[in-house]
């Protein structure tokens, strides 16, 4: 992409409605538009952004065997009066009246239309174990939307439910979602800590959030500092394997990790003093186990191998995809901007020519970019008549972790600049070599 024909409206000073610095940097860096309290449009660097998040979202839960549907954003009032939840969900929920004054909503979230499409059309084991999730809009009505996409009213989320023939099935359908989780957010370059919370509104037995440590987390953590060196990495995960799933659960458990629902003192005293550490995090996800709490009151029922009747045993697994922009830039970017993880920068590589309009210089870049769009990278290349410093200001906001800065000087030794975004250390290369570099 050429900056000169893209849509980037940078803004230059700090925008005062912005209390953290992620929705600070995300109205900077020309990112959303705040259209309502807590809604947002996406101009296009967020929604690269955002598209990068749930493609690895949607990557991680297809490897785990789970399967990607759409359920719509509008629902009738009448299946959640079936499950009980339509008088108790309360002023979170956006309630709509249609032309025929039916009551609909807007979706907060889908255990009941989930089991409804469940119910219509699975009745024997045979058909099970069966995870069914989707990315969608929701909207949740909240008292005090802030903090930008963080806690938006309107926001993306995926969820997903699982659906199992018996306890230890659908515990195993936990335990699949924990490690998918766990392995979505490293790729995103962040270290989400699964913490045993309280199930809330969505009820059950079995619960954790995951939760990215930052001091502008609204949720009170309590943990030993040892969790926070635990990594999956690369390892090889059979998902369909239930030991192998259990023990990588049982590696990210153990240690103590608790949000302030659940945290216990007396435990909390067991762990050595050194390690003892009370911060705050952003709640970036959440899985449930909560057996028949809905299959039971909606009648989705299996037949078993022995042919009875049973209620289908769920789960439900949330992971906010819009929250997760703000949570990887609180966890990265310094002083001058985003850094972003590579594994979801809305460009992999910025050009910035330091004299637009001079022969060498543009033919230089031109062919910079069409190396690296060559292997399928995406470069920004800001070809406008900018001064050098508002340039490199520029791309320093918007965090693209490298920078290949090429001008006449350099081109008559031969070389230009290259610099990480993350370690600002800069090297002179033929432009070969830095090409080969960001590759
Ligand atoms: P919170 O405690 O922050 O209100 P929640 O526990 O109500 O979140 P869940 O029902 O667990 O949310 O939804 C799954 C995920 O959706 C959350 O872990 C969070 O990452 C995200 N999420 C929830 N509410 C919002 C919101 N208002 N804006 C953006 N993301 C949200
Ligand atoms: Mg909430
Ligand atoms: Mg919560
Ligand atoms: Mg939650």
């Amino acid at each position: 992409m050429r900056l000169s024909r893209y849509f980037l409206p940078v803004l230059k000073e700090n925008p005062a409605e912005a209390q953290i610095v992620s929705h600070r940097l995300m109205l900077r860096a020309g990112m959303i538009k705040q259209q309502a309290a807590g809604i947002y449009s996406w101009l296009p660097m967020g929604f690269k952004v955002l598209k990068n998040i749930e493609r690895i979202v949607h990557e991680e839960q297809i490897r785990a065997g789970h399967i990607p549907l759409l359920m719509p954003t509008l629902q009738p009032a009448d299946l959640w009066r079936e499950s009980g939840r339509y008088d108790d969900y309360g002023q979170e929920m956006l309630r709509i009246k249609d032309r025929h004054e039916r009551d609909m909503l807007y979706g907060p979230t889908n255990e009941e239309m989930i089991t409804d499409i469940f119910r219509s059309h699975v009745s024997s084991y045979k058909d099970l174990p069966l995870t069914l999730y989707h990315i969608q809009w929701k909207f949740r009505d909240e008292v005090r939307p802030r903090f930008g996409v963080m806690r938006g009213r309107e926001f993306l989320m995926k969820d997903g439910y699982n659906f199992d023939v018996d306890k230890p099935s659908a515990l195993h359908a936990y335990n699949r979602h924990m490690v998918s989780y766990l392995r979505t957010y490293e790729r995103m370059g962040l270290t989400a800590i699964p913490m045993r919370a309280d199930s809330g509104p969505i009820g059950g037995d079995d619960t954790h959030e995951f939760l990215v440590l930052a001091s502008t987390g609204e949720s009170e953590v309590f943990y030993d500092d040892r969790v926070t060196a635990l990594k999956l990495g690369d390892r090889a995960i059979d998902y369909d394997d239930r030991d192998q799933v259990a023990a990588v659960c049982k590696e990210f458990t153990t240690l103590y990790a608790r949000t302030d629902e659940t945290h216990d003192e007396s435990v909390f005293a067991g762990v050595p003093e050194e390690n003892r550490k009370v911060g705050r995090g952003i709640e970036v996800g959440q899985i449930f186990y909560f057996g028949t709490k809905y299959s039971e009151p909606m009648g989705a029922t299996v037949q078993t191998a022995e042919g009875t009747q049973v209620p289908v045993e769920m789960g439900s697994h949330g992971i906010g995809v819009s929250r997760l922009l703000g949570a990887i830039i609180e966890a990265s970017h310094d002083d001058k901007g985003i850094i972003w993880p590579e594994g979801v920068t809305p460009f992999h590589c910025g050009i910035v020519n330091l004299k637009q309009g001079d022969a060498e210089a543009d033919a230089a870049c031109d062919k910079i970019y069409a190396a690296l769009t060559a292997v399928g990278l995406e470069p920004l290349y800001d070809d406008t008549n900018e001064r050098a410093g508002g340039k490199f200001a520029t791309m320093d906001l918007i965090g693209l972790p490298w920078r290949i800065t090429v001008g006449p000087r350099g081109l008559k030794n031969g070389v230009v600049e290259l610099t990480s975004r993350r370690t600002g250390e800069s090297e002179e290369l033929s432009p070969e070599a830095a090409v080969a570099k960001v590759v």
